[in-house]
């Protein structure tokens, strides 16, 4: 798989996303990454690549035209590479909110796929490069930030780890939020007391049925207390519905 961005400061996407898991995947050639900064594009001696926004108003739009020719520069580079169908994906406050569901879509893709993320920066990009160029905005969020840069980093991520043999055993994403339909159990590690109480004895018991029964019932209930919609938007196994009647049970004991 090869992702490039789009965006006005390669540098930023080069290095954060050359650290730890994404790092250690594209050493080992599990994903390539390149970057294209519209700058280079731009046709004016002041390398020109935004413009005040038509009707007023504060701010600065990206102009379409050094985008288009950068998103066209990093196609053709794709397919020289061997990367066939390209999706486009620009990053965006108005996109749809990203899910595990649509993030293990996206990592399910073939190893020939290639993704092209752009990233805005100001007031965000000329409406009519997005409705030529791009097959589908995202959102990382309810909030905005100052870029596409982190939430293109974000994204990346969020593939990456999903992809073929980037995580190893000790790091696999199956039991991470969101992947079974639930949230993580709580961790613990050295040392069994501390000022915050002891490990719970199962975890020291050795028993690795009782330890996984005790992890999917904590996994339940913290979803169930904390995300409960993510509970109504699925059907219980027979196990997930005695362990999360027990963690009921419990929690109430605890409070009466
Ligand atoms: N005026 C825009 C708005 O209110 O929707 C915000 C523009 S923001 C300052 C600049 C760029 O940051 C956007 O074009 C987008 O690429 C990125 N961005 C900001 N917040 C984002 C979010 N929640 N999800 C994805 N991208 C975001």
């Amino acid at each position: 798989m090869r992702i490039d961005v789009v965006t006005l400061f390669p540098e930023m996407v080069e290095h954060a996303a050359a650290f730890g898991v994404t790092g250690r995947a594209l050493e080992r050639g599990l994903w390539r990454l390149g970057t294209w900064n519209p700058r280079d594009f731009a046709t004016d001696s002041y390398r020109t690549v935004d413009d005040r926004p038509y009707g007023g108003g504060p701010g600065m739009v990206m102009l379409a035209e050094p985008l288009a020719k950068a998103l066209a520069a990093a196609r053709a580079t794709q397919h020289d590479d061997g990367f066939g169908a390209t999706r486009t994906i620009c990053l965006s406050p108005a996109g749809a909110p990203l899910t595990h569901a649509r993030v293990a879509e996206l990592a399910a893709a073939g190893d020939g796929t290639a993704y092209l993320l752009v990233a805005g920066r100001y007031e965000g990009i000329d409406e009519r490069l997005v409705q030529r160029e791009v097959d589908e905005e995202i959102s990382i969020g309810d909030f905005v930030v100052s870029g596409g840069e982190l939430p293109a980093l974000m994204l990346i991520d969020a593939i990456v780890r999903q992809r073929p043999g980037v995580l190893n055993d000790a790091e696999s994403a199956v039991q991470d939020s969101f992947v079974g339909g639930r949230l993580d159990c709580p961790h613990y590690t050295r040392p069994e007391q501390d000022a915050g109480g002891k490990v719970p004895d199962v975890l020291l018991s050795g028993n690795h049925a009782a330890i996984r029964r005790w992890r999917l019932k904590q996994a339940l209930g913290r979803t169930w207390e904390r995300r409960p919609e993510m509970l109504r938007h699925r059907a219980l196994s027979n196990e997930e519905t005695t362990l999360l009647a027990e963690y009921q049970r419990e929690r109430q004991q605890v409070q009466q």
